[in-house]
């Protein structure tokens, strides 16, 4: 995480152990990859501080930009998202969890309605990029996810408190947009302003963005831990053209796709961290020694996750009965 909007009004309540809430969204599309769960490990993060958590499933926004029917978007939140989140240990059957469909969620719509009256074209233009030939669907789904943010502060959910949005920094507009509109609400809703924080994305196999549509990029939790391991040994490192000139020059691992993975999901202990960081800078390391060793211990994640899937689609399942 490298920034934030107001996440100072979260401290005092994290630590006085005081109401807050945590809101995160998914659009049901694509196949979830490994750079996801860092916005799963947040959440797991805020949770266990004593946040309550809201999760919607963008079925109006799949609708909207993907064609994707609210049958089949609720298909693949169950099996590819809910089932995922899951299994890499958020507990979405706790009572201060709400799962819910956007297509499904009344206040959430009627919230939507309200906002929009709020808006006028020039602002989704200015803020989205749309024009006179964007479809009205398109141009309504940034407001439900407006909505989205607001919601746990409705009434049904508890009334006003402080709510902070985990994001990718290309989000700050919208969360400006939606701070904007809870100030236009107050006096109705007592609403206050969402905080939010800027993570950072997961490099590439490549070297580029990690892309869900982009299978070398990416690996995907529905891989196998075979199919895993091969893609961590064929990523890029930040290793040096011949052993000799590694040996003396050391490497790279600030411009490492390994030690990225290593920091972000495969070694928790941070003196461990430091040590592989400083043996690749001092040239003790050698690139395909420290590959073998981030395959194997990407393949034994990839293990446990596929034994936590099986056991987590019937949950995801039940959350909707
Ligand atoms: S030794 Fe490891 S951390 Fe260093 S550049 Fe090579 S793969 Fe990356």
């Amino acid at each position: 995480i490298f920034g934030h909007r107001d996440f100072d009004k979260l401290v005092p309540l994290i630590n006085g152990k005081k109401d807050f809430g945590v809101m995160t969204g998914m659009m049901p599309s694509g196949q979830m990859h490994i750079g996801h769960k860092m916005v799963i490990d947040q959440l797991k993060w805020y949770f266990e501080k004593g946040a309550s958590l809201s999760l919607s499933i963008a079925d109006m926004e799949s609708y909207a930009a993907r064609g994707i029917s609210f049958e089949k978007a609720k298909e693949i939140a169950i099996n590819e998202y809910l089932a995922n989140y899951i299994a890499l240990g958020l507990d979405l059957t706790a009572d201060n969890v709400n799962v819910y469909l956007q297509s499904q969620n009344k206040t959430l719509n009627d919230l939507t309605f309200k906002i929009a009256k709020r808006v006028n074209f020039n602002n989704m233009q200015a803020i989205y990029g749309f024009n006179a030939s964007t479809n009205i669907a398109h141009l309504y789904v940034p407001l439900v996810q407006v909505a989205d943010i607001l919601l746990p502060q409705t009434e049904e959910f508890g009334g006003p408190k402080q709510v902070v949005v985990p994001v990718g920094v290309d989000q700050d507009p919208h969360l400006r947009l939606t701070r904007d509109i809870a100030a236009k609400l107050n006096e109705e809703y007592g609403f206050l302003a969402p905080a939010s924080t800027y993570h950072r994305f997961l490099t590439g196999l490549t070297g580029d963005k990690m892309s869900s549509s982009k299978p070398n990029t990416a690996i995907y939790l529905n891989e196998t831990p075979k199919q895993a391991e091969k893609k961590v040994k064929s990523s890029k490192t930040g290793g040096r053209e011949t052993l000799d000139e590694q040996k003396e020059l050391g490497g790279r691992p600030d411009e490492c796709v390994i030690y990225e993975m290593l920091v972000y999901h495969l070694v928790d202990d941070d003196k461990e961290l430091e040590k592989i960081r400083e043996e690749c800078k001092n040239g003790e390391l050698m690139c395909g020694h420290c590959k073998v060793h981030a395959a194997e211990l990407m393949k034994d994640f990839f293990e446990d996750l596929k034994v936590k899937q099986e056991e987590s689609v019937e949950i995801a399942e039940s959350l909707f009965d």
